[in-house]
């Protein structure tokens, strides 16, 4: 089975044999995907000059009502969606539910809240600028839907949220997408946008897919165009510095790798609600999806006194938990997404061991249970101890993409903030304490490095939204080394796809075009 692609309209076979899709438990190989031959110039063309006039004759409320009709449209595949999962991703059904029903829920939130926005077709922002004495002239600041195309360059591990987490934004614009998944787990993005172009809900050229390599994709990317790009910090700087990209100023916005932290607090001993909070989000985050989250807990920078009882903490909750083939029901740990991704995380692993004890796992030639070690791609879950935070390198610079995290030692506020920093720049932090002057130092110590910075106390308790976990209403993104980007943050998501610009003239002109305008400050309710 070869996976067409869908660009200008139509579905077209790429040429050649294509590259293999695998099965990870298995090895098995399951489908080929090529983008060889295809126009993709052509493909961003047609979507530029079909998809993106249909989308903006409609007002915001109309596009909300296609969104919400999409999300019916994966609701109904749902099943489908999952039993790709488990074969392309080897997902257990936490790890294909985190993806699919994120994804879903994701669509039918933006769906909803796009409904905000009623009947405008761009945003009026702010008030009205005096820029003359008498009051014959003035400015208005307006936020126009961008006429290009969202060009969206995804990571293997999240093939269904990656697509509808940027799409939901996109399309509420009235901005027409061209996703381009990430090879090995092309099959499940594919198969939604192949739904959603069956159900006829979106007008021709308002989606595309391309699966396979990007090629010159982006050397054909307009001044109008936003690229998208979702993945390592190494790809992110090549697209980054793409010589068209650069010369035309194209928009980019980049979510890329992050050494993640979670920190628990001097006041959270041993048997505390908040220490034992901590230990199972650890836990949970080595363990789910494998640990390939953009978001998994990497470093738990922990009070030194209470660095042993963590360890064996964390260790005998995994411990329980059993590693394999995710078709065995008493399975909690599936695969990494292939060979490739399974040699990576060895090699980064015998990297942090140079500079750190192993507490749990760590065996490279351990048996997963109902697989073939042969075959397939386990990485055991491994837990890691730094002694020495201060003077580390790997364990604030390399990211293993998989279920493992490292204990790091702290002695007092000052290094710890300085520990958490060294990651120069992350998407999330989570912070375990009851002490309200020490959350409180810490927010102001690490916020301006990191996209999110979750509190837990006893307050919270186990109803917080998880550390890893993405939610479509706050922020989604982290600064330096995690890419600079911004997702999500609600109606927020929407500003990358508009072009903010001021009419300066007589106030008849402003107000008639006020008039057409939907209220910017929805954006930021
Ligand atoms: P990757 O190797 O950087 O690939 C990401 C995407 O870029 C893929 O679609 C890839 O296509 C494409 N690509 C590669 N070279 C390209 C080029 N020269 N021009 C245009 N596109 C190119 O990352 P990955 O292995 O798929 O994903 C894992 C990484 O993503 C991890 O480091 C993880 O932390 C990060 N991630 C970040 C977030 C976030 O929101 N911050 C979310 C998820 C993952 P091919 O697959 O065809 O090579």
């Amino acid at each position: 089975m070869k996976l067409p692609n869908y660009v200008s309209g139509e579905w077209k076979e790429g040429a050649g044999a294509g590259e293999p899709l695998f099965d990870p438990v298995t090895g098995e190989e399951l489908a080929r995907i090529s983008s060889q031959n295809i126009d993709v110039k052509a493909a961003l063309g047609f979507a530029n000059s079909q998809g993106g006039p249909a989308l903006q004759q409609l007002t915001y409320r109309e596009r909300a009502d296609l969104l919400a009709k999409v999300g019916e449209v994966l609701t109904a595949n749902r099943d489908e969606y999952f039993r790709i999962s488990l074969l392309n991703s080897g997902a257990t059904q936490a790890d294909a539910s985190f993806d699919v029903d994120g994804a879903i829920y994701t669509i039918k939130y933006y769906a909803k809240i796009g409904r905000a926005l009623e009947e405008g077709k761009m945003l009026k922002e702010g008030a009205v600028v005096p820029l003359s004495k008498s009051g014959a002239f003035v400015g208005q600041h307006f936020l126009l839907p961008a006429k290009g195309v969202a060009i969206f360059i995804n990571a293997f591990n999240f093939p269904a949220w990656g697509l509808c987490e940027k799409a939901a934004p996109a399309l509420l614009s009235g901005v027409p997408v061209v996703v381009k998944p990430a090879s090995p787990t092309a099959w499940l993005a594919h198969r939604m946008v192949e739904d959603i172009v069956k159900a006829e809900i979106l007008p021709p050229g308002a989606i595309s897919i391309l699966c396979g390599s990007a090629r010159d994709l982006l050397d054909h990317a307009g001044e109008g165009d936003i690229v998208s790009f979702t993945g390592s910090a190494e790809t992110a700087a090549r697209i980054r510095s793409n010589a068209n990209i650069l010369r035309r100023s194209v928009r980019v916005n980049i979510e890329a790798d992050s050494i993640n932290s979670a920190i628990l607090g001097p006041d959270a001993a041993p048997g505390n609600d908040v220490f034992e909070l901590l230990v199972k989000e650890v836990a949970r985050e080595m363990t789910l999806k494998a640990g390939q989250k953009c978001t998994a807990i990497r470093r738990v920078i922990v009070p030194r006194p209470y660095l042993t009882s963590f360890g064996d903490a964390v260790s005998v909750r995994l411990s329980s938990m059993k590693v394999g083939n995710p078709r065995n029901a008493e399975v909690k740990v599936g695969p990494v997404v292939n060979k490739a991704q399974q040699a990576a995380c060895f090699e980064g692993l015998r990297k942090l061991k140079e500079e750190c004890s192993v507490l749990f796992g760590g065996d490279e030639r351990f048996q997963p249970v109902d697989a073939d070690s042969e075959k397939s791609a386990f990485v055991q879950p491994t837990l890691l101890s730094c002694a020495n935070g201060l003077d580390a390198k790997f364990v604030h610079d390399f990211e293993v993409f998989g279920p493992a995290a490292t204990l790091v030692a702290y002695d007092n506020p000052e290094d710890l903030i300085a520990v958490t920093r060294r990651s120069l720049g992350s998407l999330v932090s989570s912070v375990f304490s009851n002490d309200a002057a020490f959350l409180r130092n810490i927010v102001l110590g690490i916020g301006d490095l990191h996209g999110r910075v979750m509190v837990v106390d006893s307050s919270v308790g186990a109803q917080h939204t998880g550390h890893g976990n993405v939610v479509p209403s706050c922020l989604h993104g982290g600064p330096g080394r995690a890419g600079g980007g911004e997702e999500l943050a609600g109606l927020r998501a929407l500003l990358l796809y508009h072009r903010r610009f001021v009419v300066q003239g007589p106030p008849s002109t402003i107000s008639d075009l006020a008039g057409m305008s939907a209220d910017a400050s929805a954006l930021y309710s």
